[in-house]
């Protein structure tokens, strides 16, 4: 059988502290896989003129999927060509509390629930700009009570939720409702009472595709009220599916129920590719400490491995991270303990090689 082939990039910051290790352990568990890596940045800048130039953009085209770390700079243009050139519209983020990850929760044990977060649209359109540009529209707030124009200087944001893309998003969650088959749940949650146009037609569509799925439960929150909940009652929730901002911002909360950022993966899905990255950003204030903690970046590579069909090695990789946090010796200092980040890998490595 021929080899799969997965496309690379090491990211910015702290996030190839994280980044090469994996790919070197994933190297090593001998999966079948060629791992790629497009030249991008500054390197190709040099060479070819541009930041992305279109070798690259074809290898990824060529991959079954991307693996991705973090960016901050130069590969920016990577990243929009993995969510809207590759039209990857849902960004999954799974919260699953493991034994030894430093939850501040009293009682974590047993939090299992996924975030998806629209991934291509709402206010992440990037439609901004200065308010005077669309004075001549006569655009009315009837909340404001006035005309947009008449508001004195400003810029404008434009968030817009598509039928198409909102449709799209909400059946991936109730897919993945049945898929988990744990409470067979989907909850909506956006601010349709204040937007009641826009995240109002999310929270419709939502209600018309659950009737497609008798055998998942349905319920609906607003954002503000959701965040309560997940943070009083988390293990009540199964599959969440929200806006792009609100996904954002809810996924980082979730990760902070569990025990922080440097847990929480994610991977971005659309109807023919995906990639896979930490949900966390590349850590600047810590890079170059060997201290950034890679359960995110190795839970993500899992995520990776389950999209390519390789679900025993996926299991292999999560069952040995249990390993390495239910012995509190190798945790890195977010975590409460004191390793670096090589000493984690060093213990990862013996786990798997246990398992
Ligand atoms: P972005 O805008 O891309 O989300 P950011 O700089 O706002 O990036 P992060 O890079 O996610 O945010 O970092 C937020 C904080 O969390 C920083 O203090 C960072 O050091 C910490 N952090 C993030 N990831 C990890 C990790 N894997 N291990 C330890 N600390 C982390």
């Amino acid at each position: 059988m021929d080899n799969k082939q997965v496309a690379v990039f090491m990211g910015d910051d702290a996030s190839p502290e994280v980044m090469v290790p994996t790919v070197d352990l994933l190297r090593g568990m001998d999966l079948g896989i060629d791992f790629i890596e497009p030249v991008v940045g500054q390197i190709a800048k040099e060479k070819s003129g541009t930041l992305f130039p279109d070798e690259a953009k074809a290898q990824i085209d060529a991959a079954d999927a991307t693996f991705f770390g973090s960016t901050s700079g130069d590969s920016t243009p990577v990243l929009f060509y993995l969510r809207w050139g590759k039209q990857t519209f849902a960004n999954l983020r799974p919260c699953v509390y493991v034994p030894g990850f430093n939850s501040p929760m009293a009682r974590p044990d047993g939090i299992d629930f996924a975030i998806i977060r629209e991934n291509l649209e709402d206010l992440y359109l990037g439609l901004e700009g200065d308010t005077q540009d669309l004075a001549g529209l006569n655009l009315y707030s009837r909340h404001a009570r006035a005309n947009l124009g008449d508001l004195g200087p400003g810029k404008y944001a434009i968030k817009a939720i598509t039928e198409a893309g909102s449709e799209r998003v909400i059946r991936f969650a109730f897919e993945l409702a049945r898929k988990r088959d744990k409470q067979r749940k989907v909850t909506v949650t956006c601010k349709y009472n204040m937007l009641a146009v826009a995240d109002g037609l999310f929270l419709e569509i939502g209600k018309t595709i659950a009737q497609e799925y008798p055998d998942i439960e349905f319920e609906h929150f607003i954002v503000d009220d959701f965040l309560c909940r997940m943070i009083t009652n988390p293990h009540a929730l199964d599959v969440v599916v929200m806006p792009n901002l609100y996904g954002d911002i809810m996924s980082d909360g979730a990760a902070g129920l569990i025990g922080g950022l440097g847990l929480a993966p994610s991977g971005c899905y659309g109807d023919n590719y995906a990639y896979f990255e930490s949900a966390h950003g590349t850590a600047p204030d810590i890079a170059g400490q060997n201290i950034i903690n890679p359960t995110a970046t190795v839970l993500s590579a899992a995520m990776l491995l389950d999209y390519l069909d390789l679900s025993a090695p996926a299991d292999q990789l999560r069952q040995a991270i249990s390993t390495v946090y239910a012995d509190t010796a190798n945790l890195t200092v977010d975590q409460g303990g004191s390793a670096s980040t090589s000493g984690f890998f060093d213990a990862l490595h013996r786990a798997l090689a246990n398992t």
